[in-house]
Order: structure tokens, then sequence, then C-alpha cells
């Protein structure tokens, strides 16, 4: 049996609990389509995407200020169907989405698409970027996000708990809001088990673990950055709780991270790699690793720091083509984020995949020579050095600053073994500053980088 099949047959394992109406059967033979989706031979959904990026760039030209002259580098069916003209379009950076944000809006949307919600993308630093979001690119949301339930195996009648940011922030501490139903019928269209949502933005990881531990959901889902702690505090705890599943998303997830998870539970994490511009990007494969792009909704490309295209194994810069918000289009964006550019996956299914996810920009270490992916290896350190959690700055090219939780102030002599270890992973000689700190700050988004450059990236 084919992954394709495999997939299908999860999902329709699920339909003898489907919900009543014609709106859970709908979002179920749409998931149905969509999976089929992933056996069909590439040529048919180049096909598709040609017919896609043809009508996002007509109607651009036609109702978006912004790409209004977009006309001199080539007719909409030229541009979706010559890749060299298409890379001759100007690459848009965040800046221009903040100052630009009104010329991004469309002055009308073709007949079905109708603005549902607006984005903020409060990003980490400087102003929010604001995009609109549509019934359509809801739709999508909402399946991929069924998708990726499906890739991963997930039993829908066991119970989940997730720890985000809601948008509305009624969940209270310590015991969550429990919900009869993982997410509304539009998302999962069957019966699940029960929902624990609990607010990344409020409480301490050790409360959150306490929930955890009382109500024992099969699945984790959340932040990175969250799974982080939660996972050193959970090996320092009495407590059997034992995750089946755990997924993340919204933050990059490291081989550190990965390694502690394992370490601990004997599981892998499930990732989804995604952006408040433009939601789901790219799933996790379960069984190689890769991240499967989401074309059905989003192009992406991988380009070097001249703005060409990367080609498969070499480390680029992430573009992005929204295809399905005619509110706010996104041509050619780069979201600021690093990735290794894949061919296929081993698995079966068709999608173009990425490698890995690197990070943003700004979580990059800048050096004289150029700029590094910190690795600290602090997982191995803890043994000798009582550090929970810890956070990393660099405020110069020559000065790191950590700030870090613990249970206990560290002696001079241990502070002189962290600096010398974290010496070790740095391409210069740095001077370090160690802050004990009693929580990890963390954005109002729900995130917290674990290592920001502060120089111009
Ligand atoms: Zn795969």
């Amino acid at each position: 049996m084919t992954t394709t099949e495999q997939d299908l047959q999860w999902l329709e394992r699920w339909k003898s609990q489907l919900a009543a109406g014609a709106g859970p059967a709908s979002v179920f033979a749409f998931q149905q389509n969509l999976i089929k989706s992933q056996a069909l031979p590439s040529s048919a959904t180049a096909k598709m995407r040609t017919q896609q990026i043809f009508q996002l760039v007509s109607h651009c030209i036609a109702n978006v200020p912004l790409y209004r002259d977009y006309t001199k580098f080539g007719t909409p069916a030229e541009l979706a169907r010559d890749a060299k003209l298409w890379a001759g379009l100007p690459i848009l950076k965040r800046s221009a989405l903040q100052s630009q944000s009104q010329n991004l809006q469309a002055k009308s949307l073709p007949k079905g698409h109708k603005p549902v919600a607006l984005l903020r993308s409060s990003g980490s630093t400087g102003s929010p970027v604001e995009l609109m979001a549509t019934n359509i690119t809801a739709t999508w949301q909402k399946a991929f996000a069924l998708r990726a339930l499906i890739w991963f195996r997930r039993d829908f009648d066991q119970s989940l708990a997730v720890i985000r940011k809601f948008s509305r922030s009624t969940t209270l501490l310590p015991e969550g809001e429990t919900s009869t139903h993982w997410a509304d019928y539009e998302g999962i269209p069957f019966h699940t088990g029960k929902r624990f949502a609990l607010e990344a933005t409020k409480g301490r990881i050790s409360d959150h673990l306490d929930c955890l531990h009382r109500r024992r959901p099969a699945y984790l889902m959340t932040l990175p950055s969250v799974l982080r702690e939660l996972v050193v505090l959970s090996a320092q705890n009495a407590n059997d709780w034992t995750p089946k599943g755990i997924s993340t998303l919204a933050e990059t997830v490291d081989d550190d991270l990965r390694g502690a998870v394992k370490e601990r539970w004997n599981i892998e994490i499930n990732d989804t790699y995604s952006a408040e511009e433009c939601g789901v990007i790219a799933i996790q494969c379960p069984s190689h690793g890769n991240y499967h792009i989401q074309t059905d909704s989003v192009l992406v490309e991988i380009v070097d720091d001249a703005g060409k295209p990367c080609i498969p194994g070499q480390e680029g810069a992430v573009v992005i083509t929204t295809l399905s918000n005619f509110a706010t289009p996104l041509i050619r964006y780069a979201i600021g984020d690093r990735a290794i550019a894949g061919k296929t996956c081993g698995c079966g299914r068709n999608q173009p995949i990425l490698t890995r996810i690197l990070g943003r920009e700004r979580n990059l270490l800048v050096a004289k020579d150029g700029k590094y992916w910190p690795s600290f290896g602090m997982r191995s350190f803890r043994d000798e050095v009582p550090v929970l959690s810890q956070q990393f700055r660099q405020t110069a090219l020559d000065r790191l600053e950590m700030s870090y939780v613990s249970s206990e102030e560290l002696t001079i002599d241990q502070e002189d073994l962290l600096r010398a270890h974290l010496q070790k992973a740095l391409p210069a000689d740095m001077t370090i500053k160690l802050i004990r700190v009693d929580e990890l700050p963390r954005h109002e988004s729900g995130k917290a980088e674990m290592f920001i450059s502060e120089f111009e990236n």
C-alpha cells in the first residue's frame, strides 16, 4: 500500500464518527481529495500551479496597487509559465510590507472570497504587519491542520493538550480550558476526545507541566520554546506522564530539542512550518523528516544571497507567494527564514520538500567573517551546571549575554565552566555575561527566541 493510500485509510477510519450536517461531510470530502492529490504526477500538479499563479497575478495587477506595474515584467500568462520571468520579479522585504501595507490590500475581491479576519504579524521587532485573511485562506489552514494530524497518525479518540497563544485569552491557569472537541467541525469534521487549552503567555512552565501531569493528555501541541522548557522540567520530575505524540508549530525546532524529546519520551517531534503572514508553509514528513511544501496554497522558493534559486542541498532565504490569499496577496515575499532546498521525498507524497528549516535570520550569530547558526549543546552540559533554560543575546560583535533560569545560584567555578563551554561553540573570543532570571521573557505572541542577534542582519 502506498503512503497516500495509508493516509486515506487513516482518514476513512474516522468516517463513522462524522458530525451531522452538510458542513462536516464537505470538510471530509475536501480532505479526501487533498490526500488523493498527493499521488498525482508532478506534471498534473505543475499545471494546476500554473493556473493558480495566472489567476493570482491577473488579480494582483488589476486590483492591488503594489503590483499594478508588474505588467512590465510580463503578462500574467507569461509569468505563470516562465520560471525565468518569474525569478525577475522583485523580492519583497518585511519592511515593504510594513511601509506599503495599504498598497497591498486588494481593492476588490473575486466572487466567493470574503475577508474574515485581520492577521497581525507582530514579529519580534519593529512595527507589525497587517494582513487580511479570507474565507478561502481559512479553509486551507484548517485543511492543512487536519492533513498534518492524518500524516502524524493521531488517534482522534484520545485527548490533546494545546499550549500556545490563543486569540481569545480566556484560558485560565492552572486547569486551562477543557473542550469536548479538538477543533471546530470545520477543522476536524468528526467527534474527537477532549482538548485542554493552556495559554502560553500566562503562568509558568511549571504550572503547565503540573496541568499535563494531572490531565495526562495523549498528545501535546505546543511551541518549541515551551517544549524546550517542559522537557527539562519534566526530566526532573518523578511523574511518569508520557505523551504518545508531540507536535510543534510557529518556531524552529533544533536538533537539541529533538534529541531531548527523544531521550525523555522516546518519540519524534512532528513539526509544522508556518508563519503568521501566510499560515502553514510545510508539514514535516513523519517517516523521512523532510518538510513537504503545501503547494496547494503557497509557492516556496529558496534563493541565495544574489536572489538566484538554490540547488537541492543548498541553504538560502525562504521566499513565499501566497496562492489563495486574494485580499492581501504576497508575491515573492522574503519571510526572514533560512532553509535548505530539497527535491523529492522518499515517502511517495509528491509535494516538493525543504530538507531543513534553519530558522530566522536574526537568530544567526554575527562574526567578523560571516554568520553562524549558534549551537551550544546545553543539554549535554546540564549535568555539570544546573541551568534549566537559557536565552542568548548577542549585543555586540564580541559580546554575548546569556539569561538563564536555575534553581540555585551558580558558583564561580560553575560560571567559569559555563563560559568556557559556551566559548568553545563561538567562532571568535567573546565577552560572555551571565544573568540569572526567574523566568525567560516570552513575547506577546507566545514565542521566545533562544538566540537573538541585535545586529542588523
Ligand atoms: Zn515525505
